[in-house]
């Protein structure tokens, strides 16, 4: 199978890498000037579980791999959620390539509606990762632990692709699963970013910290409620009480509480634009849809974009 990762950050880095390794034929798309240039002279340098390895994979300028005409059977998205609509115009003639499916992993909701802008969902897939990735600088990551990769054809036409990704992933040690329901997968790993992700950030705690914070505690149950509404809404399963043990556990000191999210890792660390619009930010729009409040979600949002003011995060 012929592989495009198109945005070849962390994440992107991370799948390119383990596919390559797996012997898969890959390509990187990305616009970042001193990353790409630095793959191309001096490989991609990864720590990978400790180890450090320097990865030889083409890398390509999106107007690069539009002009030569570049074909693929799959095109991998992984950008930031604010940058997919962008990714997708500057790659159009590649991804609206008939023979080319695109699969999405971004974090967020919504990410479809963005892709059917110029993709039928005849080809496309949808789902998202629990791997992580850390960018250390241009051209270097830094990947650690494992992870799974939930995701599930939109249309019963890339059923038979997204069945053969399934496949590719295993070989790639990506652990993949076929979901038998891809928005319920999407909603439950959003309500930990909604909640965690934001408060950590606008609070100025790690996971631990804030999630045994009693008064914190009446805001995510606040979030947990919006999202079940929203969820009942668009027809969605969603579990309230999964829900809070999942915020429960990423509390835990001796587990993933000791961290602080990705958000905060991005606003507070490095001053970079928030996904917010595509966690909180799309339950408030999905309730002005419905009619439904959404008040700590509106907050949350608003506190997230004014932090990121603050901070001129670009
Ligand atoms: P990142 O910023 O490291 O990588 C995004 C890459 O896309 C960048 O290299 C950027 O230059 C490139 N890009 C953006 N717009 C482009 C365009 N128009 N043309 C070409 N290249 C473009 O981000 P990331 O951490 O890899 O995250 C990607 C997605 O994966 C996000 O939705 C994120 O939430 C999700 N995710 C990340 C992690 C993690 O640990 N990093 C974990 C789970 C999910």
């Amino acid at each position: 199978m012929k592989i495009a990762v198109a945005g070849a950050g962390a994440m992107g880095g991370r799948f390119g890498y383990m596919l390559s390794e797996a012997g898969f034929d890959v390509t990187l798309i990305d616009q970042w000037k001193p990353h790409v240039e630095a793959i191309r002279e001096r490989g991609f340098e990864i720590s990978y579980n400790g180890q450090d390895v320097v990865a030889k994979i083409p890398i390509f300028f999106p107007e690069e791999a539009v002009s030569k005409g570049m074909e693929f059977d799959l095109v991998i998205l992984l950008t930031k959620s604010m940058q997919l609509d962008g990714m997708l115009a500057a790659i159009k003639p590649i991804v609206t390539n008939p023979k080319t499916f695109n699969i999405c992993l971004l974090n967020g909701i919504g990410h479809e509606r963005v892709v059917e802008k110029y993709v039928a969902k005849t080809n496309s897939i949808l789902g998202n990762t629990l791997f992580t990735a850390g960018l250390v600088g241009p051209g270097k990551i830094k990947l650690q632990n494992t992870g799974t990769v939930e995701f599930s054809e939109l249309h019963p036409n890339a059923k038979d692709m997204a069945l053969k990704v399934v496949e590719v992933f295993k070989k790639a040690e990506l652990n993949p699963i076929y979901s038998d329901d891809v928005f319920c997968t999407i909603y439950k790993k959003a309500i930990l970013n909604a909640t965690m992700n934001s408060l950590c950030t606008i609070l100025d705690g790690n996971m631990h910290c804030v999630g045994t914070s009693p008064s914190a505690w009446p805001l995510f149950e606040g979030v947990v409620n919006e999202f079940a509404a929203i969820a009942a809404a668009e027809g969605i399963k969603f579990d309230k009480e999964e829900a809070i043990t999942g915020i429960k556990k990423a509390s835990d000191i001796n587990g993933i509480g000791v961290h602080y999210p990705s958000m905060y890792q991005d606003l507070i660390n490095q001053k970079r634009l928030t996904e917010a619009d595509c966690i909180t930010g799309y339950i408030s729009e999905m309730g002005k849809k419905h009619g439904i409040a959404t008040p700590y979600c509106d907050i949350l949002t608003s506190m997230i974009h004014s932090k990121e003011e603050l901070l001129k995060a670009e």
